[in-house]
């Protein structure tokens, strides 16, 4: 009942040679069972979202302000990211709460924003390696949950995705039982807080290195819905080779 999703995170790469990659990306026929998105650097986004007009791929931003506009040097607005042609937002991912400071208050301010402006706000939760080492994995995710994710939502504007901080591009990946644990977590919190029919619907992506090489193995995982894909989604090949895994 729930549609898989690819979720493409081109962090700060890519200049306007990488749109080929996209192009290649739009050639195979493994994006037609699923839904794509690619959230590329600002930069990219309006001109990416052109190039996919009559494509099933997606666009998304990385980030947005809580604000409509205003005095907010080096900010995009949800609105703006919508003017770019972008459908989704990746909001909240560590890099941001570590980079930036972005709290859950924060990530739940720009959540509410983009929701009203039309996107679909992906929510990024996940556990250092502290954490995970001091068996407190679910308590942050269940703070990061009840902090980052509005009062009012709907399972077409929200997307949840669990990555571990130290799996997001080392190479190391949880165990299978680890992800379904968290997954599992993340859904009876989600049914709990907005009802079975709400929090059955929502989609929880799993990232941080996701490859084509375990992709299949993990979207075998109960209540794994999809992935955000940080490196693997640069090229063409892998990215296509993951979304045929889904
Ligand atoms: P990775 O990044 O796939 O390169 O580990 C995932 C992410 O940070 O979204």
């Amino acid at each position: 009942m729930r549609q898989k999703l690819a979720a493409g995170n081109w962090k700060m790469n890519g200049t306007a040679a990488a749109l080929a990659e996209v192009d290649a990306l739009n050639s195979h026929s493994s994006i037609a069972a699923v839904d794509v998105v690619i959230c590329p650097p600002a930069t990219l986004l309006s001109r990416m979202s052109e190039r996919l007009t009559h494509s099933s791929i997606e666009t998304g931003g990385q980030d947005c302000h809580p604000a409509a506009s205003g005095a907010h040097t080096g900010d995009v607005s949800a609105a703006m990211l919508v003017d770019a042609g972008a459908a989704y937002v990746i909001l909240g991912h560590s890099e941001r709460r570590e980079d930036h400071g972005e709290t859950s208050a924060l990530v739940c301010a720009k959540a509410g924003a983009a929701m009203n402006a039309g996107l679909t706000a992906i929510i990024c939760v996940g556990e250092s390696e502290t954490q995970r080492d001091d068996g407190t994995t679910l308590t942050v995710i269940e703070d990061q949950l009840a902090g980052s994710i509005p009062d009012v939502v709907t399972a077409r504007n929200l997307v949840i995705a669990y990555e571990p901080i130290w799996a997001i591009g080392t190479g190391r990946v949880p165990t299978l039982s680890q992800i379904e644990e968290v997954h599992d977590f993340i859904r009876t919190n989600l049914i709990t807080r907005f009802g079975e029919k709400t929090g059955a619907a929502t989609r929880i992506l799993y990232g941080g290195s996701v490859k084509p090489s375990n992709a299949a193995e993990i979207f075998h995982v109960v209540n794994v819905d999809g992935a955000l894909v940080g490196g693997a989604s640069l090229k063409a090949n892998d990215f296509s080779a993951i979304i045929t895994a889904l």
